[in-house]
């Protein structure tokens, strides 16, 4: 469902992303895990082309996302993107956040858009919240409202950058549950993510960076318990 051959991207001429390559099939869930400034925002922010990249491809489902004759509101519709700051329109409610995009972008009517968004928020657990305001909702509801709004479109995938990290703790587990169901229903999905009982449980394969590279790739069983590399073994034995 992506692929990602030989990407490289430089700020200025720090190079951030070296020679990455990784093929995520169908249904699968990646963590992309690793410290700060590893590189993980922008190699996830690249997938969906809110970063431009020097060198190498991205393919989600056969569309190349930096070709220039690519449509790139077409591919961010088939591409949700949840970031740690939910960033929803203050002054529209949940029903009208989550509509919002499939009235614009996808030109489907109102009424329409806003009960399959009443019908996405319910299953996202706030049922109670239509016509609640962004600022009336705690952060992990705000959250999940960001979800179902990336929902609303129908994407092929899905991208979190570190979903929860500007969460209280308390409600941290209401947004990696809604992520677990999502993982459930078979949709593809890459999360970074510094949760690692999450990671280890609903992933497929971990991928660990630093210093831009993708230093392992490994099933969660094998990259908690045996890591192969020295940076991976440090970094496990900050986080665990
Ligand atoms: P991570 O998400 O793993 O913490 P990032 O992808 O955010 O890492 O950052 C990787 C590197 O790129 C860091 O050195 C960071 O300072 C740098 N960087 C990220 N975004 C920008 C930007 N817009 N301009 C310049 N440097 C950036
Ligand atoms: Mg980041």
């Amino acid at each position: 469902m992506i692929r990602i051959k030989q990407v490289n991207k430089s700020f200025g001429s720090v190079r951030v992303l070296k020679d990455i390559d990784l093929e995520i099939p169908q249904s699968h869930v990646y963590a992309l895990i690793g410290p700060s400034g590893a590189g993980k925002s922008t190699l996830i922010r690249s997938i969906n082309a809110l970063e431009s990249i020097q060198g190498g491809e991205i393919i989600v489902d056969g569309i190349s996302v930096h070709d220039r004759k690519t449509d790139i509101n077409r591919l961010r519709s088939d591409i949700g993107f949840v970031f740690q700051s939910f960033n929803l329109y203050p002054h529209l409610t949940a029903v009208e956040n989550v509509a919002i995009a499939p009235i614009q972008v996808k030109k489907v009517p109102k009424e329409q858009a806003e009960e399959k968004a009443r019908a996405l928020l319910a299953s996202l657990g706030l049922g109670e919240k239509f016509g609640s305001y962004p600022a009336q909702l705690s952060g992990g509801q705000q959250q999940r409202v960001a979800i179902a709004r990336a929902l609303a479109m129908d994407p092929k995938v899905m991208l979190f950058d570190e979903p929860t990290s500007a969460l209280d703790p308390e409600m941290i587990k209401e947004v990696l549950d809604a992520i677990r169901n999502l993982a459930s229903t078979g949709m593809t999905m890459v999360v970074v993510t510094h949760e690692m009982g999450f990671a280890r449980e609903i992933c497929n394969q971990i991928v660990f960076m630093a210093d831009g590279k993708i230093v392992e790739v490994a099933s969660p069983e094998v990259f908690f318990t045996n890591p192969q590399t020295d940076r991976a073994k440090d970094f496990l034995s900050k986080v665990l």
